[in-house]
């Protein structure tokens, strides 16, 4: 059994970061505050999904990935949130964590939620988006069979007219449906090492997503922002301490979540000038040592120096607090 630890995708980190930042009479604020929810929603389902898979009986060795982004021919991106591999057969899950009552219309094939008020929204049909990871998969022709299955992580979704094409289930019946699929395949393909490689292969194919849509940063809030009062404060830098303007929370670390933002919504690469720009610090030499500190990888002579935040900056900062 090999599950990894599920990471918050790209996107999602980056919506946080909009949230904290994008000041809430912009123009684009609900719209932004809109996607960062659905995503949220969509994360919070497959945690609770992952939790099914460390009690899962398998006597077989099993692997799921998650987040798995590739690229068919045609250049076009597969975002596949779930994908449970093992020598018998590799099994597309899409995961909803919707709540309400769940439509589908298969002449359509549009999806519909109907809240408790009575509010009609449509979704992206889960069907459609399956079987096309389910067709991309089977076009890279490996031997395994390929199934596929739409996944509620919501309790409290209602699911009226399931398609006849896929399953649709709530997350309490995965064990039962994965059961099916080891009797319809009781025949293993690959071994363990085969089995290995596969799994290895499609790692390799990844590519990492970016973020497509850029805010000008003039558009967000500056500044270290304070987390006990909902990132509405300015936090300011005395004494090797950040402390807030309003209700005094003091801390170290929370530089390098400003930090994070920083490099999400604006840059990968930072000077001092950008540095005491966004985070409102008035002093060259304060700028100066806190750059210092962390051993930013940089480029440039002093005066012109680029500072270059690594990938994984919240761990990378952390040994240096
Ligand atoms: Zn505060």
């Amino acid at each position: 059994m090999v599950i990894a630890i599920r990471e918050k995708p790209l996107k999602l980190l980056w919506l946080e970061a909009v949230m904290r930042r994008l000041f809430k009479n912009d123009i684009e604020f609900h719209y932004y505050q809109e996607q960062y929810r659905r995503l949220d929603a969509g994360f919070a389902g497959e945690q609770k999904v992952d939790r099914e898979w460390h009690e899962l009986l398998c006597p077989n060795t099993f692997f799921v990935l998650h987040n798995l982004c590739l690229k068919n021919t045609a250049q076009h991106m597969h975002q596949l949130d779930t994908l449970f591999i093992c020598s018998q057969f590799i099994f597309v899950l899409e995961i909803k964590n919707i709540h309400g009552r769940l439509e589908f219309n298969q002449l359509t094939h549009q999806c519909t939620r109907t809240k408790a008020d009575g509010t009609v929204e449509g979704f992206p049909n889960a069907f459609t988006q399956t079987e096309r990871h389910m067709r991309f998969l089977k076009s890279l022709s490996y031997s395994l069979p390929i199934e596929g299955a739409v996944v509620i992580a919501n309790p409290s979704a209602i699911i009226v007219n399931p398609s006849k094409v896929l399953p649709i289930f709530h997350v309490s019946g995965l064990h039962q449906h994965l059961q099916l699929l080891f009797k319809k395949h009781p025949q293993k393909v690959l071994t363990d090492d085969q089995l290995a490689q596969l799994v290895q292969g499609l790692l390799s194919k990844q590519t990492i997503p970016h973020i497509q849509t850029s805010i000008a940063p003039s558009r967000f809030r500056h500044g270290v922002l304070c987390p006990k009062c909902s990132y509405q404060h300015n936090m300011y830098f005395y004494r090797g301490i950040w402390k807030c303007s309003f209700c005094h929370y003091r801390s170290i670390e929370i530089f390098a979540e400003a930090m994070l933002d920083y490099q999400l919504l604006v840059s990968h690469s930072i000077t001092n000038q950008q540095l005491r720009k966004f985070f409102k610090i008035d002093s060259i030499d304060t700028a100066t040592r806190l750059l210092q500190k962390f051993q930013f990888p940089y480029t440039g002579t002093y005066k012109n120096r680029v500072y270059h935040l690594p990938e994984n900056l919240l761990d990378y900062m952390k040994r240096f607090f």
